[in-house]
């Protein structure tokens, strides 16, 4: 913050031994969001996260009702039978990941996932397997999916105000991702959950990508007094360049199309899609059929719509979207220092950055009462899983052992115990 915030401010008790805090309301006018105070004991840092044996079985489980289908597997509303808390339990078969040589992602997934704490990352607390799955027991998101809300807009799409929010919001993820040494790859709003507060949750980590090890971080000196030194997290992954065909048709970068290999400047250019997609309910190189939109995505410049709430997008906005949308991946914005570029250009000169998640998102998912799950569309499954009936393996059977690297462990996070 600096020292020309200006931040009224309210008192409330703590849970915390009756002590009184005073939380800020609003900062430069920006509304905080007085709700997740509850919520604030949780702690984010690498020493609040203690990796721990295996606490659970699948038949620790009741499941409820499936909330969503993947690749690979399918993710569950489960409530564990001692706490009552309900966790989204993702189960992918080791079937399905070996006939199409899915296992190296799932792993890489566990290792992400359990490696992460951000407050925009899904969170994951136990992973195991059986003889068949293997289980990612993680926080439930309440809220759904980004894109289902997004859909129920009017117009089906966000201003310029609420996109810059959530663009930030996924920025500050990035950096954190990029910063641990991992490329996302997969941005677009089917993977970008709701908590029930409304903040985004980056899921589905199977195709990112880990560099080993993670480069040295070096810190960027900003232009701005008022913005801090930020970390370079572009040295992190500098070493990380990967050849894989990977994302989603409209979501995917020149670079990759070309497959001359990627950096984390991929990521830049999906955040790029992504904001323009919050904005005009398209994708700007849409084609008529694949061919149509890698060709656009190869040549095309952006192009803006013309209708009238497309004109009200300021020229500091376009500005980002077409910088994030250079097709050299060299000369676009995040390219030379990462997420310290995107969060300098002047779009974001009034975004709070340390302050995002105490504020108020411009969506705020339907309330649910848990089991509910309002915020999903009623699926059915042809064939039901019997969680409870699997049993606990920790070396699975078979020659190869091809799962003997996925790690069965119980992540506890500082503060979840007294929420
Ligand atoms: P995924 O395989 O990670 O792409 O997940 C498939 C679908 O399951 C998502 O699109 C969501 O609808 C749902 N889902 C996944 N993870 C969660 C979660 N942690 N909380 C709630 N729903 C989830």
């Amino acid at each position: 913050m600096t020292s020309a915030s200006t931040v009224t401010a309210t008192t409330v008790n703590s849970s915390n031994g009756g002590h009184k805090l005073n939380i800020p309301k609003s900062i430069n006018g920006s509304t905080l969001d007085l709700r997740r105070v509850d919520t604030l004991r949780r702690m984010y840092s690498s020493n609040s996260v203690k990796k721990k044996a295996i606490e659970v079985t699948p038949s620790s489980f009741v499941k409820i009702r499936l909330l969503g289908k993947g690749d690979v597997g399918k993710v569950y509303l489960v409530r564990q039978r001692d706490t009552e808390r309900l966790y989204a339990m993702k189960v992918l078969s080791k079937k399905e990941m070996i006939k199409r040589n899915k296992i190296k992602r799932a792993l890489a997934e566990q290792e992400i996932l359990a490696a992460s704490n951000h407050p925009f990352i899904i969170t994951l607390y136990h992973s195991f397997q059986s003889e068949e799955y293997l289980y990612f027991c993680m926080e439930y998101c309440m809220g759904g999916e980004f894109f289902r809300a997004l859909q129920m807009r009017p117009g089906k799409h966000l201003n310029e105000e609420d996109a810059k929010f959530y663009a930030a919001e996924v920025i500050a993820a990035l950096e954190y991702l990029h910063l641990m040494g991992f490329i996302y790859r997969d941005l677009k709003p089917e993977n970008i959950l709701l908590h029930q507060t409304g903040h985004i949750m980056l899921s589905d980590f199977d195709l990112a990508k880990q560099s080993s090890p993670a480069g040295e971080p070096t810190v960027v000196k900003t232009g701005s007094p008022s913005i801090p030194p930020a970390i370079d997290t572009r040295s992190c992954i500098s070493g990380l360049r990967t050849n894989s065909f990977v994302g989603t048709e409209e979501y995917i970068a020149p670079e990759v199309i070309k497959g001359c290999g990627h950096t984390s400047a991929v990521d830049w250019w999906t955040l790029g899609i992504l904001i323009y997609e919050m904005l005009f309910s398209v994708t700007p190189f849409k084609g008529k059929d694949r061919n149509a939109t890698f060709q656009s995505i190869m040549h095309t410049d952006v192009l803006f719509p013309d209708h009238p709430s497309a004109q009200q997008i300021s020229s500091l906005c376009k500005s980002v979207i077409r910088k994030l949308l250079i097709k050299d991946d060299q000369l676009r914005l995040g390219s030379k220092a990462g997420a310290s570029d995107v969060k300098q250009h002047p779009f974001f000169k009034t975004t709070n950055w340390a302050l995002l998640r105490h504020q108020l998102p411009p969506i705020i998912p339907q309330k649910s009462f848990g089991a509910d799950a309002v915020n999903f569309r009623q699926m059915h499954e042809s064939v039901s899983l019997d969680i409870e009936g699997e049993s606990l393996v920790l070396t699975p059977p078979g020659g190869k052992n091809l799962f003997a690297n996925f790690s069965s462990v119980t992540l506890h996070h500082d503060g979840d115990d007294d929420l």
